[in-house]
């Protein structure tokens, strides 16, 4: 890796007349032993290459709206910690996350793969980025996750992705922001749209915050991208986390960027199903503006999105409804049917290829059920119309996905569409080829 490094490095020295690698290097070295150069045993200046990729590129994709300086500055603000291959012992201990110190062995037992964390809790901007060693194991020989820390293209995928999750942070000033901004409600659900991180089970915290939004009018405001919280106490006595469609907005970030630098993504599988949601949301409201809306006033996107409506839900929070739907039935597949749960899997799966009609999802539904009570006496106790709804929803998931992709597109299409010029403008789009509706059509 050494080597690939040394000869990119060359390279982009070449095509950089403003300084950039000489100020990158220059803010790394201020960081001390708090931004890791290199993954260890490869002596290079692999994050000096990897942050010129990410911000030359985020400036290209933003047609010149986001500069690298800025960028690099935002990272020097926001990027507290960076390491290749584990937290360190000593030097990490103080970083928490859910209550645990980064360096318990509990932590590390269910530790994702890579992990983007708040250093602390007065200072919502700043973050600790680990990108694990996907080749460590526990004492006992428990394969622990990571990723392929030999593998280039691995590396630049996934630390794009935590590096948007730490550029997504922005501190907003209160004058800028309407009161549903910061606070949406939606039934008995109440969504804090900003980045407000407590204890995860501490209700008490939330409902605070939401007081504190509500009065408070000088403090600014901190953002994380489209991630919002859910408090709805009707549901849940903690907090009802709603990273999910977030998750496939960072994602398609940082597949822009793998695309710039001339790299190929090796697992499209990671939030594919989010990805293909985020991707809609960029092309219907311009790629360049909305990377920049993204990393400087998120704000704007999720407030967007909460106006559109999709089955009597908005457009922001539909999909982790859904998504919930899966995991439901999914938990309760195991939980009644034991082994059989994966053959009922992969008739779900038949279904994704070709949508059963309404009689047959109903049949299909019914034959479950009675397998599942035969299988335990439990399931007759159970809310049967909850378990219904969610399979119906499971069995059409591409449906309602394809629904929901054209629903965003249909409410861009609205939005920026000036209110009661809608005949002029369809008018205009005859005459004038280059409107950007027009465009649109593909
Ligand atoms: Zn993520």
């Amino acid at each position: 890796m050494k080597s690939e490094v040394e000869s990119l490095l060359l390279q982009y020295k070449e095509e950089d007349k403003d300084g950039l690698l000489e100020y990158i290097s220059s803010v790394i070295q201020s960081k001390g032993d708090r931004w890791e150069r290199s993954t260890q045993g490869e002596d290079c200046e692999l994050t000096q290459m990897l942050i010129y990729e990410y911000v030359t590129s985020l400036e290209k994709i933003s047609g010149g709206r986001l500069s690298s300086k800025f960028l690099v500055d935002k990272m020097a603000r926001n990027l507290h910690t960076l390491r290749y291959g584990n937290f360190r012992e000593g030097k990490d201990d103080s970083i928490q996350y859910g209550n645990q110190s980064v360096t318990s062995r509990n932590y590390n037992m269910s530790r994702p793969g890579a992990h983007t964390i708040q250093v602390s809790l007065d200072d919502e901007l700043s973050q600790a980025v680990v990108l694990f060693d996907g080749s460590q194991k526990t004492e006992d020989g428990k394969k622990l996750n990571g990723i392929n820390l030999n593998d280039l293209d691995d590396i630049r995928h996934t630390i794009f992705h935590e590096w948007t999750h730490v550029m997504e942070k922005s501190l907003i000033p209160r004058r800028e922001l309407n009161p549903d901004e910061i606070i949406y409600k939606e039934g008995n659900s109440t969504y804090i749209n900003a980045s407000a991180s407590a204890d995860f089970d501490d209700l008490g915290y939330y409902l605070e915050y939401i007081a504190y939004a509500q009065n408070n009018t000088e403090n600014p405001v901190a953002f994380g991208g489209v991630s919002t919280i859910e408090i709805n106490p009707q549901k849940s006595s903690r907090r009802i986390m709603h990273n999910q469609i977030s998750e496939g907005f960072t994602d398609y970030v940082s597949r822009l960027v793998m695309n710039q630098v001339g790299r190929q993504v090796k697992d499209p599988s990671r939030y594919e199903n989010q990805v293909e949601l985020a991707k809609k949301v960029f092309e219907s409201r311009e790629i360049e503006s909305t990377i920049t809306d993204y990393i400087t006033a998120p704000y704007k996107i999720i407030s967007e999105l909460e106006k559109g409506k999709i089955h009597g839900k908005d457009l922001l929070h539909y999909y982790q409804y859904i998504e919930s739907m899966l995991s439901y039935v999914d938990r309760t597949a195991t939980r009644y049917m034991g082994k059989d749960a994966d053959i009922l899997k992969q008739q779900v799966e038949e279904f994704w290829k070709n949508p059963p009609t309404r009689e047959d999802a109903e049949n299909f539904i019914g034959t479950t059920f009675n397998k599942m009570s035969e299988n335990s006496q439990e399931f007759a106790k159970q809310d049967k119309s909850r378990i219904h709804d969610a399979f119906y929803n499971v069995i059409y998931f591409p449906t309602i996905k394809k629904e929901y992709v054209n629903e965003i597109e249909n409410h861009y299409r609205i939005i920026q569409t000036p209110p009661g010029h809608t005949e002029s403008a369809v008018e205009g789009n005859n005459t004038t080829p280059s409107s950007r509706d027009d465009g649109d059509e593909r």
